[in-house]
């Protein structure tokens, strides 16, 4: 039996779980995050090696996500942008493929680049502009196909869908046959077209530490996995039983599911990311760069380092390559794999790359194949006193994460005033 001293225990410290924290706290209500890992972040994980700054997994904040914009202080997160668009690798070179509005002199390159006809250049620069007309959450009330039905729909060619969207979209989703929701692949071009790529300088897990950072030291505990969880309490692995008056299931989507004895709503995207150190700071571009080949196991590579210079010591530079999916094979062999299309792409140097770091994340994301959820109205309640947030019922990402844990924790007000009446 719970009593009203009783924090309210949100199981999993993840940027959903931590912002529903925050919100918590800030109205007042004592709570207690209860993290299995031995640091807060969930996902996003910046680890220093050597000098370096090695996120685990490519990612990026999208500034113009509405819920970030809101919680986040971008100014104290120092952020760091990519250049708008991004350079495509096609027989035997890059092209720069850039919106002409944002960076007018990669205009040329962009008219030249072998990514698909003038048409489709056309139809491209009319879907950017209508997907960010309207209000964001009538994107997720449209019919919905897969992306690749979508744009065959559109009118886009086979080349443009190949050697541009498979990579851009395939390596947002982790989806190589863009299989993911039309509804996704709209709002990701919407968040493109109005905002920037950007890495908080001193690497992505700034982030959860700026969200963790407004909470007492004391509501947070790490490294306690949660076994149980009921309405009025959860039990620990070790047995330990720990009486709540509510309990939100922060955890990711597969995990959400076992602790609410919930079947399993879809299956795991993964990718494996590797970290290589080169010298020519110089030449690398600040752009994304991607394989328009489909040939080889690179999807696409980035070089943080040119974007934010924390990511590497004084004269260095680092890539950050991604592969979807989780390779077969052994790490060296994916090394060596990777090692041989990047001297195809910038010539035999690379073969001196030092290679910092290998990591396979299995469950990076959930596959956002149709039916998708509308995250923008998540009811994360599944009883009196029991809710969740993050991507159960919702869509990935930092923003969806960010916006279902205040709806939970909205939620739990809405209860914790019902017990008041
Ligand atoms: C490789 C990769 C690339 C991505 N790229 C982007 C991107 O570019 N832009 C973007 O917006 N998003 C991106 N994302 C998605 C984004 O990082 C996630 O959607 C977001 O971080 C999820 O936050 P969360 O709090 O919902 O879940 P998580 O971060 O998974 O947090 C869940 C937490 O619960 C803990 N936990 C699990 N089980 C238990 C238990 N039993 N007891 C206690 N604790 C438990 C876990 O340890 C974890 O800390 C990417 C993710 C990955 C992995």
């Amino acid at each position: 039996m719970a009593h009203t001293q009783d924090p309210v225990i949100i199981v999993g410290g993840g940027i959903a779980g931590l912002a529903c924290a925050r919100r918590l706290n800030g109205r007042g209500v004592t709570v207690q995050v209860l993290e299995a890992a031995g640091r807060v972040g969930g996902r996003i994980k910046t680890d220093r090696k050597d000098g370096y700054l090695l996120d685990r997994g490519f990612q990026v904040l999208q500034t113009a996500y509405p819920e970030a914009r809101r919680v986040l202080n971008y100014q104290r997160l120092d952020l760091r942008h990519f250049a708008p668009g991004a350079m495509v690798h096609i027989r035997g070179r890059f092209y720069s493929v850039a919106d002409p509005l944002r960076r007018p002199g990669a205009l040329l390159d962009t008219l030249v680049a072998p990514i698909g006809s003038i048409t489709d250049r056309l139809r491209l620069l009319r879907l950017a502009c209508r997907v960010t007309r309207g209000p964001l959450d009538a994107l997720f009330r449209q019919p919905e196909s897969t992306a690749m039905q979508f744009l065959l729909a559109e009118g886009f060619s086979d080349t443009m869908i190949k050697r541009f969207f498979v990579p851009f979209f395939g390596g947002v989703c982790l989806d190589p046959k863009i299989r993911a929701s039309s509804r996704v692949l709209q709002y990701v071009m919407r968040m493109f077209a109005l905002g920037e790529a950007a890495l908080p300088a001193g690497g992505m897990q700034q982030i959860p530490l700026q969200l963790a950072a407004d909470l007492p030291m004391a509501c947070l505990r790490t490294g306690t996995r949660v076994g149980q969880v009921r309405s009025d309490g959860v039990s620990l692995d070790d047995g330990t039983v720990m009486p709540a008056r509510a309990v939100v299931v922060a955890t990711e989507a597969p995990e959400t599911e076992n602790l609410l004895g919930l079947p399993h709503s879809g299956r795991s995207v993964a990718e494996a990311c590797l970290y290589f150190s080169c010298d020519q700071a110089a030449w690398h571009p600040s752009f994304l760069m991607l394989n328009g080949e489909g040939r080889g196991p690179i999807n696409n590579i980035a070089f943080p380092s040119r974007v934010s210079s924390e990511y590497a010591p004084a004269g260095k530079s680092l890539a950050c390559v991604v592969v979807l999916g989780n390779p077969h094979g052994g790490d060296a062999a994916l090394v060596d794999r990777v090692r041989a299309q990047l001297v195809d792409w910038f010539g035999p140097q690379a073969g001196n790359w030092v290679h910092l770091e290998t990591y396979r994340i299995t469950h990076a994301l959930p596959d956002q194949s149709p039916p998708t959820p509308n995250p923008t109205c998540l009811v994360p309640r599944v009883r009196p006193g029991l809710f969740f947030c993050g991507e159960h019922g919702s869509l990935p990402g930092i923003q969806w994460a960010l916006v279902s844990g205040r709806l939970a924790a909205d939620a739990v007000l809405d209860h914790l005033g019902d017990l008041l009446i």
